[in-house]
């Protein structure tokens, strides 16, 4: 019998009609899906190249214990290596994680959020949803919160670009504490967090019981066609209204889900840790926001509301999709996000320098007329 939750999704995902219509524009500028386009750090080919005769063989279960240790001692020096879990992405870890969990499980997300958030839980038969608006009128984050057992959050935020606040999060691991819930944290754009914001909330005391955080290469270091990530799952974190601890259950779903990722690519991952690596990937990191503020300041006298691209490449406008459109500009609109998106179209910083300028040079010549 076919899945009922087929019912209830569109025919094919967001980014994949993105895609399509990039294929059906004769000149194309692409702002659209969120993919890196620089290449890799050069230390990582290199790595890559060298290690090639890696790529046979499984790997271990959870990962290679030197990148879940380099892991640990780079970005997480409060974690153990062993919470720690090398996986190829986030958005497989977002499928995986409702095998931890009963089909009555209630899960909040924000309304607009990533689209899988919500189509994996309903491909896992979870059912029992409630969405929390992030807009401009409540400052992308609200006060009042559903009541549930686990809460969706992406910060900085696609689409919105809205990054927790160190209070923000502070308050958020007490109301998990206090009201039972776990947060699934998805960290996939953290590595762009400038300033005081905490680039994972585990900085924060308390956020070990109650935080999962699933993370990857893919935006931190351009391995979106490599696949690499992270899922954490501190040894203290509890399921819901249960003393049942999560940690040994997430090691038994990885064991029969997954062989991990490639050991090769798991090398590719030690690179971008290294101190080279780190600096390489930094100044990528650089480049993609240097472009998406000149993005930002290019369009500021043709749109009042423009909100995000300080600390995710992704800017979101206040306006009709049809207007870039008409101009051969993709973007994504934002309804695809969820109905609070709709009336706002999400721009991506990703693109090319030239996709860029040649985006800011058709606007120039025709927005101004609006
Ligand atoms: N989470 C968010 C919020 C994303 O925007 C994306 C990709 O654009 C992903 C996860 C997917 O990340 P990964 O490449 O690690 O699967």
């Amino acid at each position: 019998m076919r899945n009922p939750a087929f019912a209830s999704m569109a025919a094919s995902y967001l980014f994949a009609d993105i895609t399509r219509e990039v294929e059906l524009h004769q000149h194309p500028v692409d702002l659209g899906v969120g993919d890196t386009t620089l290449p890799l750090a050069p230390c990582v080919i290199d790595r890559l190249q060298k290690k090639a005769h890696l790529a046979l063989r499984y790997g271990p279960e959870h990962g290679l214990f030197s990148l879940r240790e380099a892991l640990a001692k780079t970005l997480y020096p409060m974690l153990e290596p062993e919470e720690i879990f090398i996986s190829d992405g986030v958005k497989t870890d977002i499928g995986r994680i409702h095998a931890l969990f009963d089909s009555d499980i209630r899960i909040a997300f924000p309304n607009p959020t990533y689209p899988t958030y919500k189509e994996a839980a309903l491909l896992a038969g979870k059912r029992n949803f409630s969405f929390f608006p992030c807009t401009p009128e409540n400052q992308f984050f609200p006060d009042v919160l559903p009541q549930t057992d686990l809460l969706f959050l992406c910060s900085p935020s696609n689409p919105t670009g809205h990054t927790l606040t160190r209070d923000q999060w502070t308050t958020l691991i007490a109301r998990a504490h206090r009201e039972g819930f776990l947060i699934l944290y998805d960290g996939a754009y953290s590595g762009f967090i400038r300033g005081a914001s905490c680039r994972t909330p585990y900085e924060l005391p308390g956020a070990d019981e109650v935080v999962i955080e699933l993370n990857s290469f893919s935006k931190l270091a351009g391995f979106t066609g490599l696949r690499l990530g992270w899922s954490i799952i501190p040894k203290a974190v509890r399921y819901p209204r249960s003393a049942q601890k999560v940690h040994p259950d997430w090691c038994r779903v990885l064991s029969t889900y997954t062989n991990g990722p490639s050991r090769l690519i798991q090398e590719g991952g030690l690179a971008a840790l290294s101190q080279e690596g780190r600096a390489a990937t930094e100044a990528q990191i650089t480049h993609y926001i240097t472009n998406t503020n000149k993005l930002k300041q290019g369009l500021a006298p043709y749109f009042s509301e423009i909100y995000g691209g300080d600390q995710i490449p992704y800017l979101w406008i206040r306006t009709s999709k049809q207007h870039f459109d008409d101009l051969g500009i993709i973007t994504i609109p934002g309804v695809g996000f969820g109905s609070e998106g709709k009336g706002f179209v999400r721009l991506s910083g990703f693109s090319s320098t030239s996709h860029i300028e040649e985006a800011l040079w058709r606007c120039s010549s025709s927005l101004a007329l609006l």
